[in-house]
């Protein structure tokens, strides 16, 4: 039973939504970057238009980041107060360890997200755009280390899984069982 002064259920922490990750007022929110750490395309573009030149600047300051770790930044221009930027694994074929690597992305990011004491984060689908990870792979490893995470640590209280195309979103809610 849930009730008043007890802690939600892991299930009800876990949000899918449909969206532009940029726009979205949470305390954090995971760039899918690449590991110079100094822009790109897909949803790495579009944080670095959002949080304007400044965001630059702090990444040059930071040295990179390898696949699988997780940088922290401040947000700049956008709503979000940090940007919490991990590398997915470029898809080789799935036999290079991508698995794992997608698996330490989301584990590095949540760790970063609880010790900046970040009540929410929001991610994008790692990987699954230009890295070319397939998604019917990666929700599986998705869904366990964010459920995984939350079993165990109270912050993030919330985590949003954000999808752009539609291809995306139908997938994951399929997968968490609420299409
Ligand atoms: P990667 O190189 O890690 O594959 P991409 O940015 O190419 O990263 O794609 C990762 C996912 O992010 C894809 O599902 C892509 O559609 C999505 N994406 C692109 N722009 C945005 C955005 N503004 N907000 C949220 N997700 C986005």
């Amino acid at each position: 039973m849930t009730g008043v002064g007890q802690p939600s259920s892991v299930r009800d922490r876990i949000e899918v939504v449909r969206g532009d990750i940029t726009t979205l007022s949470v305390d954090a929110i995971v760039n899918a970057a690449n590991s110079s750490l100094l822009g790109g395309g897909g949803v790495d573009g579009a944080i670095h238009r959002a949080a304007g030149p400044r965001l630059l600047a702090e990444c040059r300051l930071l040295g990179g980041c390898e696949p699988g770790e997780a940088k922290v930044t401040a947000g700049y221009d956008l709503p979000a107060r940090w940007v919490i930027h991990t590398v997915g694994p470029a898809w080789r074929g799935g036999r290079a360890g991508e698995e794992v690597t997608l698996a330490e992305c989301y584990r590095q990011s949540l760790m970063a997200a609880r010790d900046l004491g970040a009540g929410s984060v929001a991610f994008p689908s790692i990987a699954t755009g230009i890295y070319g990870f397939p998604l019917a792979r990666a929700i599986p490893i998705v869904l366990r280390e964010v459920r995984n995470h939350l079993a165990v640590e109270a912050l993030p209280a919330r985590v949003t899984l954000v999808c752009f195309d539609a291809e995306t979103h139908e997938a994951y809610l399929e997968a968490l069982g609420r299409a």
